[in-house]
């Protein structure tokens, strides 16, 4: 520690992202949940044409995105704010709405405790039950703002509107944020449950259903009230957060419905493919509604799996510091040759353990 740095921040434990590979070459990288497609044409397209524009400032209210994603949603833009990434979104409600310390659980993205720590939040984990699903009732009484990431990460579990709604009748005065990085590949969105609470904030992303993680883009919806709180904090930190290149592709992204349904039905249904051979294998695999998949290889650890389809060259995520999932690797759905490649490897693996 240098004499400069204030003292509280010695211990900050910063979150760790899945490896980057220099070189993606050879490898075929199911590590950290990017969409194994290019970015819509249209977007490529929008994005040369506001290259040179890149000399002015970006619109800090990014009105015309704004609009899309209204459109998309059929929610007023009063609705929605704009951010650079879902990342800095949840970094703004945890700074700003937790009054009373967040609470979330054991098993999630692992950048919530590290936005708790960051900011001197006081937070707390609740054990989700041995199958790995959130029981609400243990929420109850509780009086910290919940993150729930809906689908979880990463094991892809998906909590049933009627459950999410019990969780925000709780306690109406408690807010709850639900984290929607993977909504877009077969969960149901609590968007429409904005109308009935005020105590709900939903948190989507470009990165993983809309081609854009690299563009780093995302929007927050909750109440208009809400909406202006988190943009008095968003114009007290970076109004230009979201930058013109971005915005751009991300408009050009959301008016592309075919697009977007051709590739999310692709990697839904390459998901349900490789799960399917998984299990054949003897594998444990969760009932994943996201872009990968939540496995636990059987005879050998999940530690040794990871190795092997490294060596294979095959990059999946694998938690060794973490207890309760250290038998499980996670595996984004690539392409469908990806998918293929991982299953062959697989077998190879599975034929010699
Ligand atoms: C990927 C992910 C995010 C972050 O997404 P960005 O928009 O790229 O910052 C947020 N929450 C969860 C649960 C994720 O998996």
């Amino acid at each position: 520690m240098t004499r400069f740095l204030t003292p509280e921040l010695n211990e900050l434990e910063p979150y760790v992202p899945g490896e980057q590979p220099r070189s993606v070459k050879k490898l075929i990288k199911l590590n950290t949940n990017e969409s194994p497609y290019p970015p819509c044409p249209d977007a490529l397209k929008a994005a040369s044409e506001q290259a040179p524009r890149a000399r002015l400032y970006p619109d800090p209210t990014c009105r015309v995105l704004t609009a899309a994603i209204g459109a998309f949603y059929g929610i007023g833009q009063e609705h929605i704010l704009c951010t650079n990434g879902s990342d800095e979104a949840l970094a703004f409600l945890f700074r700003a709405f937790c009054p009373r310390g967040a609470v979330f659980a054991d098993v999630t993205y692992g950048f919530y405790p590290v936005f708790a720590d960051l900011f001197g939040i006081r937070c707390r984990t609740v054990p989700l039950r041995e199958d790995f699903s959130v029981n609400v009732d243990d929420y109850a009484g509780a009086k910290e703002t919940v993150f729930l990431a809906n689908p979880n990460a990463p094991t892809g579990l998906c909590l049933p509107p009627r459950e999410l709604r019990r969780l925000l009748e709780q306690d109406l005065d408690r807010l709850v944020v639900v984290d929607e990085a993977y909504i877009d590949f077969g969960g149901i969105s609590a968007v429409p449950m904005l109308k009935e609470y005020d105590n709900l904030v939903v948190v989507q992303t470009f990165s993983k259903s809309r081609q854009l993680a690299g563009g780093r883009l995302a929007f927050a919806m909750a109440s208009k009230e809400l909406i202006e709180e988190l943009g008095a904090v968003k114009f007290s930190f970076n109004p230009y957060s979201v930058n013109g290149l971005a915005m751009a592709m991300g408009t050009a992204a959301m008016l592309d419905l075919d697009y977007f349904e051709k590739t999310r039905h692709q990697i839904m249904a390459d998901r349900e493919i490789t799960a399917h051979a998984l299990k054949a294998m003897g594998f444990t695999v969760t009932d994943s509604k996201a872009n990968f998949l939540f496995v636990s290889p059987p005879r050998i650890s999940a530690e040794q799996y990871f190795h092997l389809l490294r060596d294979r060259g095959i990059i999946v995520r694998y938690w060794p510091g973490q207890e309760r999932i250290k038998n499980y690797v996670r595996i984004s759905i690539g392409s469908h040759e990806d998918m293929l490649a991982l299953l062959e490897a697989t077998k190879e693996i599975m034929e010699v353990s």
